[in-house]
């Protein structure tokens, strides 16, 4: 998607690790209008997929995620990473050990909120080594729901998670595909690279 690509380019910058930063349009500080373009594009590769319900976790995954079920006009439910008073029982839970912070995290959800008629979209911010998404995989399996495909705002095709999905016979599709990040620039894969 050139849009968020020239975005990258002018407000990405590249930390050790090959971790990017995009924390003044989807990390910190959000844009809603690219977000709101981005959820027409997850919109239009979906469209033929029946999604009946948004999966994401908290809380990068949200805002795009949001953006996408308004497009879509499904529902949006994200997993916590924390339990909380209000969340106790009844829940779905799976282990995910996070790229950026290096810590596990227990991701649930209610139960009540996937349902085992439900065809699952999961988004998330990033696709890196993919801990995230087979987390909700994971969580789906749990639930016996179909997963209809995996859309990320930025993948790191160089890493894990890419490959992860394709080998789970799951449509994938990044709004922005990243082939490299050596020496602190940003090299995009083309399409023709899938
Ligand atoms: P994975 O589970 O695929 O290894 O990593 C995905 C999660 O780690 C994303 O939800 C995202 O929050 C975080 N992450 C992974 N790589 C990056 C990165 O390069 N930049 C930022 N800002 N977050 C990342």
């Amino acid at each position: 998607m050139k849009l968020l690509e020239d975005r990258i380019k002018r407000d990405g910058t590249v930390l050790p690790g090959d971790v990017l930063k995009v924390d003044n349009f989807l990390n910190h500080q959000v844009d809603p209008q690219l977000m709101y373009e981005m959820g027409g594009e997850f919109k239009r590769l979906f469209e033929n997929e029946g999604v009946t319900r948004i999966l994401t976790v908290e809380s990068s995954g949200i805002a795009p995620a949001l953006m996408a079920g308004l497009k879509m006009n499904v529902p949006v439910v994200f997993a916590r990473k924390h339990r909380s008073l209000t969340l106790t029982d009844n829940l779905y839970t799976a282990r995910v050990y996070s790229y950026t912070k290096q810590v596990n995290n227990d991701i649930s959800i209610d139960k009540r909120f996937i349902d085992p008629d439900d065809k699952i979209l999961i988004i998330d911010d990033f696709l890196a080594n993919g801990q995230a998404v087979e987390g909700m995989l994971e969580i789906c399996k749990a639930a016996h729901v179909d997963v209809v495909g995996v859309g990320v705002v930025i993948e790191k095709r160089f890493q894990k998670g890419h490959q992860l999905v394709l080998d789970a016979g799951i449509h994938l599709e990044a709004l922005a595909s990243i082939a490299s990040l050596a020496n602190n620039q940003v090299t995009f894969a083309s399409n023709t690279d899938k």
